[in-house]
């Protein structure tokens, strides 16, 4: 009788180490995988190109040149060299037609990590403005304006190295548009363009001429020249990509010898 009772008492210890050792295991933690580093411009980025105006609205207009076009005949090129040199690319348009300043934002905004240009061309109150400008936005919309009117604090924070990365993304496609044109260095500005200021990534608005110059017509009609304004927003992408790495932010900042 004695052993039967020790027996079930050995074998409740048992039964309750068993437990405990079950219950009081340290979990088993996963182990954690090396992320792959992925840097520069072998991080994926879409590339969105968006050629101004388009359908009803025309833009820039002499004789018969009208801005739209030549925003879709380059915004074209440029995107065949981009994919060619292995970057996805998207066109707000790729015909014809009209689109709001809010709705070609908001294909830049759709992707998750994308960097924008829009391409237009100018028009001068004086026939003899000329040459090529590109501009950054100084306040762009970081993230969604609901967000910011309850967490206000985050605009700086959020806002601060987008406009860095902008800017040096400006930078990089004038650099290459007058190095591929030869056409007058207007240089970089900051304007609050719409499309530019709503775009929650990196974005630039590159001026590729003035539809208005009579140099800059004549060279503007021939496809070579479009092919130039196209290669060097290639080469802009390009370059800004380089220097680009996300551990070393400060980089965006780099700007090509002037
Ligand atoms: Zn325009």
């Amino acid at each position: 009788m004695m052993r039967c009772i020790l027996s079930w008492i050995g074998l409740f210890l048992l039964s309750i180490s068993f437990l405990c050792f079950v219950l009081l295991a340290p979990p088993v933690r996963p182990v954690a995988q090396p992320r792959r580093a992925v840097h520069g411009k072998n991080e994926p980025v879409v590339v969105v190109l968006d050629p101004g105006h388009g359908g009803k609205d025309s833009g820039a207009i002499c004789g018969a040149v009208m801005e739209k076009e030549l925003t879709l005949d380059v915004a074209m090129r440029a995107e065949l060299l981009l994919r060619s040199a292995g970057y996805t690319t998207l066109l707000t348009r790729d015909s014809d037609r009209y689109l709001s300043l809010a709705e070609r934002a908001a294909v830049g905004n759709h992707e998750r990590n994308s960097l924008f240009v829009s391409i237009h061309f100018n028009d001068g109150e004086r026939a003899a403005a000329s040459g090529v400008e590109t501009y950054f936005a100084v306040r762009q919309s970081a993230m969604s304006p609901g967000i910011f009117a309850w967490l206000p604090f985050l605009r700086p924070a959020e806002s601060k190295p987008l406009l860095a990365k902008s800017e040096s993304l400006a930078r990089f496609l004038q650099a290459a548009l007058v190095e591929r044109t030869r056409a007058v260095n207007r240089g970089i500005k900051s304007e609050q363009f719409y499309v530019i200021a709503n775009v929650r990534h990196p974005a630039a608005l590159v001026e590729g001429g003035f539809i208005t110059n009579p140099s800059d017509l004549t060279k503007l009609a021939t496809a070579e020249y479009r092919q130039q304004i196209a290669s060097a927003i290639s080469d802009g992408v390009e370059r800004y990509r380089e220097v680009l790495s996300p551990n070393e932010p400060t980089l965006a900042w780099a700007a090509p010898a002037e």
